[in-house]
């Protein structure tokens, strides 16, 4: 068992004027696979290293299991960590790369023969535990990293940005492969990117984090579809979403020189009247759009857009284009089995069903749309 509880979690270093982490409160369940995304420098790998005792806890509680661990040296919490930057002993093999700690800790020769070919056999590296890392491609050494933190048998295991390094396809192998490794210990992970794909495709629960804030903590889903303000709104999902400038009175919609009624249960979660002459910003998924040839296109919410590129990626076509109103591209997807050349005008119909309005001096999520 190893729940992980922040309550009211700061972070100042010395020397700092700013909170590197501001107020991180959360309740991590036993089992659960919490990803922490946000841009870089935004705290994640602190607060990951405050979990772990590497950093000291500025203000706040951390508890483990329910227990107070503030001051409990990081060997006595039972956490295994991996970084980005794992060191490989290069003069040991891979056997005794992973089986280090072990001996360092004077484990029974046996027992620790034991948990290396059983986290060889997890990881698929039992074939190469008598060679060198250098002899090992660079997910195969990644690997052992991760191999090394297996034979802890930890409550918690912490990982910070391990697959940065690996290029684009390894990195996607071996998200599936911690993704199985999850499954099979189903103890609680903690798994920091800067990367929301990776972010979304492993967190069961996920935290968004920005300038040390966290912003929203969910599930990939509700993220996607309900964001609470615009920064995560821009920031999960890919392509990114839409934003676009636009008046919002009298439950009507001004974008551009065009104007679409929103009467239908369109029930904002904060005055609207606070607005001030009723800016609103309003968010659309590049997705969630429908070209004049396809079905469920709907003339009464349609815009007109002038393609300025168009990226063809075979199941899939994105156009950026230019649209009344809105600074820079507005990106949508059309249809894959057209051509479309530069300058095509292309009418596209948005979903009000499916925008996201957010207030335009704080940000927050104003109405999301169920
Ligand atoms: P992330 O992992 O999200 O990229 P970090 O947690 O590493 O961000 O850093 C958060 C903030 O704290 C950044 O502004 C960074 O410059 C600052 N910071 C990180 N480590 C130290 C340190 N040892 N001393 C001073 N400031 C630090
Ligand atoms: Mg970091």
């Amino acid at each position: 068992m190893a729940s992980i509880t922040l309550k009211h979690v700061s972070k100042t270093y010395p020397g700092n004027t700013k909170k590197s982490v501001d107020d991180f409160n959360m309740e991590i369940q036993d089992g659960e696979f919490i990803v922490f995304v946000g841009p870089s420098g935004c705290g994640k790998s602190t607060t990951l290293r405050m979990i772990a005792g590497l950093e000291d806890i500025t203000d706040g509680e951390l508890y483990i299991d329910g227990k107070y661990m503030n001051d409990v040296e990081p060997k006595d919490r039972n956490i295994a960590m991996v970084f980005q930057n794992y060191a490989l002993y290069p003069y040991l093999s891979v056997y005794d790369n992973i089986a280090f700690g072990l001996k360092l800790r004077k484990v029974p020769k046996a027992e620790i023969d034991k948990k290396v070919h059983e986290a060889a056999k997890i990881l698929g590296i039992e074939e190469y535990l008598k060679r060198k890392p250098k002899a090992l491609s660079g997910g195969q050494r990644q690997r052992v990293a991760v191999g090394r933190a297996i034979v802890r048998d930890a409550n918690i295991y912490l990982f910070d940005e391990p697959l940065s390094n690996l290029d684009a396809k390894l990195r996607t192998q071996m998200r599936v492969e911690i993704i199985r490794l999850y499954e099979k210990l189903k103890t609680t992970f903690v798994y920091v990117t800067h990367d929301q794909v990776e972010a979304m495709t492993m967190g069961t629960r996920i935290v968004v984090m920005k300038d040390g804030i966290v912003q929203q903590i969910d599930t990939p889903t509700n993220l996607y579809d309900y964001p609470v303000n615009k920064f995560v709104a821009g920031f999960i999902g890919t392509p990114q979403m839409n934003f676009i400038d636009a008046k919002y009175i009298d439950s009507q919609l001004t974008i551009g020189s065009k104007t679409i009624d929103l009467t239908k249960e369109f029930l904002a979660n904060q005055d609207v009247e606070s607005l001030g002459g009723g800016n609103v910003c309003v968010g659309i998924r590049p997705r969630s759009v429908k070209v004049m040839d396809q079905e469920g296109y709907d003339e009464k919410y349609a815009f007109e857009g002038t393609v300025n590129v168009s990226e063809q990626l075979g199941d899939e076509v994105l156009l950026y284009l230019t649209v009344e109103g809105k600074d820079g591209d507005f990106t949508i997807a059309g249809n894959p089995k057209k051509q479309y050349k530069i300058g095509d005008k292309v009418k596209f119909s948005i979903n009000p069903n499916e925008i996201h309005l957010f207030n335009h001096v704080t940000e927050k999520t104003l109405y999301i749309s169920k």
